[in-house]
């Protein structure tokens, strides 16, 4: 596929995988529209990205702010003329005691920020793609989001609704010329995972896994669920009735 003039909108864009993509497209020369809060690694990023062959836009905004987030991507839009790929990506893990002992306004922070936060991101893209009749919506949702995991409430319902959700508006929009690709990554080493105690199976390096989320957008994948070997046992995993399932999952620690 040929990036060069492409406009891609990316939300999470200032560290982890929203840097790794950045940094990736803007090196095939896409123009980027780069959306996260903290306003300095934005303004960095965005200048590795002119170095890099590409053209970039900072917004520092919060994706839990649907104006904000409208108002980013309509000033790209004004800049660049259209957006052809939407990267819902802002997410956090939530990995904290509130969130293991079910403390409500933690949960819905989580839930706010990685589902409702890419709902916001649909809404502020998805009129001007469907007068066009193109556009390309993609979500980085999560393995997580297959089936509930311990220690993950929060997380897993956040990416299960993720993923629905997008599979939802992919049965709305298919006619209208908008392609939706879901993207289902397992553990890759970013800020988000680092400091857990406990190992992460087939653990990946941010550099092995850019590739993989590029390739689903370029082939408009509708899912994509990688590395191969967790999402062959996450797989397995949905089939399993749920007496059996308990056993499987219910020791496992590796968000800890
Ligand atoms: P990082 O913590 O490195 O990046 C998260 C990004 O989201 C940052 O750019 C952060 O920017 C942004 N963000 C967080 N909250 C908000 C907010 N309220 N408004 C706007 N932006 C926000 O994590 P990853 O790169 O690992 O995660 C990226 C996505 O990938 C997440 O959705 C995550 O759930 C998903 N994922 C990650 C996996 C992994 O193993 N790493 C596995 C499966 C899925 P800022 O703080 O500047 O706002």
């Amino acid at each position: 596929m040929n990036w060069k003039g492409k406009t891609v909108f990316l939300t999470g864009a200032s560290s982890g995988i929203g840097e790794g993509l950045a940094l990736a497209l803007a090196r095939r020369g896409a123009s980027l529209g780069l959306a996260a809060r903290r306003r300095e690694m934005l303004d960095d990023l965005k200048q590795r990205c002119e170095e890099a062959g590409g053209e970039a836009m900072a917004f520092s905004c919060d994706v839990t702010d649907p104006d904000a987030l409208e108002k980013a991507a309509r000033d790209f839009r004004d800049e660049f003329g259209h957006i052809d790929v939407a990267i819902a990506n802002a997410g956090i893990g939530g990995n904290n005691e509130e969130t293991r002992s079910f403390d409500p306004v933690a949960v819905k922070k989580v839930i706010d920020i990685n589902l409702l936060g890419a709902v916001n991101m649909v809404h502020a893209v998805l009129p001007s793609m469907k007068e066009r009749k193109s556009g390309h919506l993609v979500a980085i949702s999560s393995l997580a989001g297959f089936r509930g995991l311990p220690k993950s409430a929060a997380y897993c319902a956040s990416k299960a609704g993720m993923t629905a959700f997008f599979e939802s508006v992919r049965l709305d929009v298919m006619h209208d010329g908008i392609d939706v690709t879901i993207i289902q990554p397992g553990f890759i080493k970013t800020p988000l995972t680092s400091g857990r105690k406990h190992k992460m199976p087939y653990l990946m390096e941010l550099d092995d896994a850019i590739p993989l989320f590029i390739q689903a957008i370029e082939k408009k994948k509708r899912f994509s669920a990688f590395p191969w070997q967790l999402a062959t046992i996450v797989r397995a995993a949905r089939c399993m009735p749920g007496w059996m399932y308990d056993r499987f999952a219910g020791k496992r620690r590796y968000r800890e």
